[in-house]
């Protein structure tokens, strides 16, 4: 697609970055046919090519509306439209630079303005979301279903292995799943040390920065990220780690962004492409030990339990890993049930349950549908965002996968 970028942008990063995006696009239409929201609305301009097409006509210097606007929020970021695109199109990273460039033009107002402001300042801060989250529990039979269904039920998250191998590895410690479930991170750090691995937090990680980036705080976003790049730079300097585990898909693939949304920044650069480089979601570092850890699950026996896998958008478009939970589902004696349009968001996609709560809602109850189709008893997923959005929708237990191999390896009831 021919491009003509305007003065404001056309020499800056993410002018440069977002003429090769747009010069990639062939507006072949393809993407539209696997985007949950042209499904749901059908309109070309709630579907990438139409997106695409509104970020380049901002871009070249036509002044955006709250309709443009609009059109934007309503994407989820799920990226689906990625993993059709023939031609490699990075729409993600495009809409990250209209969204912001859309957001000064056409500033928000009221209610719109304070709630995007009061998730900005209270997600990412995980001390704060903890004590909220414990007093959400207490009052939880009075809350409004729309915030009951961000306020899970305390589960044990059981022992944490002390540190006894040579192998170690960081976790990302996050912002919202210490609070709401606490138990993920456990039960990684006690497969991994079944596996001869010992994990461990770092003090002073937290948010991955995804919260505030996505909410078109880029700034706020970046401090997040460079907090957790301090934190883990001596341990990684030193070479005392192999990788950085991420149990949550959306830290993943935000994480492993920052070598590009870092690129500039003197001071970072180089630091944020190592910890790119490092950052792996756990289920690449379980994979690479299947025959061990299928040795040991043989070991324990279990019972078959019919199983639908949700592979959340960041784990399957963003990350594109596929297939290996599911092979270490299978290892662990889960039968796999079939799952139509698996390429489908569930609706989660971080805020957007809460910006956007009619799509998300009609997206998960599709969802949910397709998952009990197979006639599952369980439901398996790879991020907290996910985990907690379809809980709330079902009675079905729906959990992280890593709590499912850890149960079954530990004896522990799911
Ligand atoms: S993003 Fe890819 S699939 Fe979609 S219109 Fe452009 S080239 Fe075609
Ligand atoms: S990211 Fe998802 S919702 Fe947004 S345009 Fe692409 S497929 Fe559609």
């Amino acid at each position: 697609m021919q491009t003509q970028l305007a003065d404001f942008i056309r020499d800056t990063a993410d002018g440069q970055v977002a003429d090769d995006i747009l010069r990639k696009c062939v507006h072949c239409g393809f993407c539209t046919a696997t985007c949950p929201t042209y499904q749901l609305l059908g309109d070309e301009l709630d579907g990438p090519r139409g997106r695409i097409y509104l970020i380049k006509q901002v871009l070249e210097g036509h002044e955006p509306s709250e309709k443009t606007r609009l059109h934007l929020d309503r994407c989820l970021t799920c990226r689906s439209c990625e993993s059709t695109c023939p031609s490699g199109v990075q729409y993600g990273r495009l809409l990250d630079i209209g969204r912001h460039v859309v957001e000064q033009k056409v500033p928000r107002q009221g209610a719109d303005r304070v709630v995007r402001w009061a998730l900005r300042e209270f997600v990412p801060r995980a001390g704060l979301f903890g004590a909220a989250m414990k007093a959400g529990r207490l009052v939880r039979g009075m809350l409004p279903e729309v915030l009951k269904d961000k306020v899970p039920l305390a589960r044990p998250s059981g022992p944490w292995p002390r540190p006894r191998h040579a192998r170690r590895m960081l976790a990302l410690a996050g912002c919202v799943q210490p609070a709401m479930a606490p138990s993920i991170n456990a039960a990684a750090a006690r497969v991994l040390d079944t596996l001869g691995i010992s994990l461990h937090e770092a003090p002073g990680g937290g948010c991955c920065g995804a919260v505030r980036h996505h909410l078109n705080d880029h700034a706020g976003g970046k401090a997040d990220m460079k907090r957790n790049i301090d934190a883990w730079w001596p341990a990684v300097e030193r070479g005392e780690v192999e990788a950085i585990v991420m149990t949550a898909s959306g830290c993943g693939a935000q994480i492993k962004d920052y070598g590009h949304i870092l690129r500039d920044d003197p001071l970072y650069a180089d630091k944020a492409r190592r910890i790119s480089e490092l950052t792996k979601d756990v289920s690449e570092i379980v994979v690479a030990e299947i025959d061990t850890l299928a040795g040991r699950l043989r070991a324990r026996g279990g019972q078959p339990t019919p199983l639908a896998w949700h592979a959340p958008c960041t784990l399957q478009h963003g990350l594109k890993l596929r297939g290996g939970v599911e092979r270490l589902l299978a290892a662990a004696g889960f039968e796999l049930t079939p799952v139509r349009d698996a390429h489908l968001c569930c609706g989660s996609a971080g805020t957007y349950s809460l910006l956007q709560p009619a799509l998300s809602h009609t997206l998960r109850d599709s969802k949910l549908a397709a998952l009990g189709e197979g006639g599952a008893t369980l439901i398996a997923s790879a991020n907290i965002g996910c985990i907690t959005h379809l809980q709330a929708g079902t009675t079905t237990p729906v959990r992280h996968w890593i709590e499912l191999i850890d149960a079954r390896l530990n004896g522990f009831p799911i």
